[in-house]
C-alpha cells in the first residue's frame, strides 16, 4: 500500500482524466499528479538539449534532470520543470505527436517510476495517467478507468483546440486520438489497460460536476471499505 491514499486514474487521450482529476484533487484536498506531464517534460528537455527522440538511452538520461513541480491555478494547473513554466511549451500539438517516443520506450518508463511513486510520499494524491492503477500503483486504494467513444473523446480536444485558437477539422483531431490509442494500447511495456479491481466510468454520461459527485461518492465508499 503507499504510505498516503492514492487514487489512481487511467484512461485514453480525451477520456476527462485532467479534468475529473483535478476537480477530484480540489474536492479531497489531495494533489493532483498528472503523470502526461512528466511524458510531455522529458521530450520538450530533450527537444531542448538537442537530444534525437529516437536514442532511447539518450532520450532516458534526461529523466533526471526534470525537476516537475505543478501548481495549481483558475484555468488548469501549471507545469514547471525547475524555475520554468512550461505548461504552454509541453501541450503544443507539436510536441503532443512528439511524446510518443518518451511512452513506448521501456527505459524511460522505468526511469519515471520512482519519479512517480516519489509524489505519493509526500501526500496524499489523485494520479492520473495510463499505467497508475496496473504498474505505478497496482495496489492504489481506489483506481478509475475512465472512457468514452472516440468520437466523444475527438469532439472535447477539438474544442479546446478551437477555443486556444488553433485551427484544425474534428476528423483530423479524431484521426490523431485513435493513433495515440493505438500506441498507447499496443506498446509492449505498460499499455493503456484496465486494472482488474478498477471501476469503469463512462464519462460521456456525465456532465462535469456530475461526474466528480460521483468519483467522490465512490472514492469515499472505497476508502471506507478498505480501512485507508
Ligand atoms: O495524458 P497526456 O495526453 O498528457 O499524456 C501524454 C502522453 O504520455 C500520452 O499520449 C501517453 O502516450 C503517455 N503517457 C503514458 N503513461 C502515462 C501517462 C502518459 O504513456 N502514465
Amino acid at each position: 500500500m503507499p504510505k498516503h491514499p492514492v487514487i489512481a486514474i487511467d484512461g485514453p487521450a480525451g477520456s476527462g482524466k485532467s479534468t475529473a482529476a483535478r476537480l477530484l484533487a480540489r474536492k479531497l484536498g489531495y494533489t493532483h499528479v498528472d503523470t502526461g506531464a512528466l511524458y510531455r517534460t522529458v521530450t520538450w528537455l530533450a527537444i531542448e538539449r538537442g537530444v534525437d527522440l529516437a536514442d532511447e538511452r539518450a532520450l532516458a538520461a534526461v529523466v533526471p534532470a526534470i525537476h516537475v513541480r505543478f501548481e495549481p491555478s483558475a484555468d488548469g494547473q501549471r507545469v514547471f520543470s525547475g524555475p520554468r513554466d512550461i505548461s504552454r511549451e509541453i501541450r503544443t500539438p507539436e510536441l503532443t505527436r512528439q511524446v510518443r517516443f518518451a511512452a513506448v520506450s521501456p527505459l524511460v518508463r522505468k526511469a519515471l517510476v520512482p519519479v512517480q511513486r516519489e509524489f505519493a510520499e509526500r501526500g496524499p494524491c489523485v494520479m492520473e495517467g495510463r499505467d497508475i492503477g496496473t504498474v505505478i500503483f497496482p495496489d492504489a486504494q481506489v483506481k478509475f478507468y475512465l472512457d468514452a467513444p472516440l468520437r466523444v473523446r475527438a469532439e472535447r480536444r477539438w474544442k479546446e483546440l478551437v477555443a486556444a485558437g488553433k485551427s484544425a477539422t474534428l476528423e483530423e483531431v479524431e484521426r490523431e486520438e485513435a493513433a495515440r490509442d493505438e500506441s498507447d494500447l499496443k506498446r509492449a511495456t505498460a499499455p493503456l489497460r484496465k486494472a482488474d479491481d478498477a471501476i469503469v466510468v463512462d464519462t460521456g454520461r456525465f456532465d462535469i460536476d456530475g461526474m466528480v459527485e460521483h468519483l467522490a461518492r465512490l472514492t469515499g465508499e472505497r476508502l471506507k471499505g478498505g480501512g485507508a
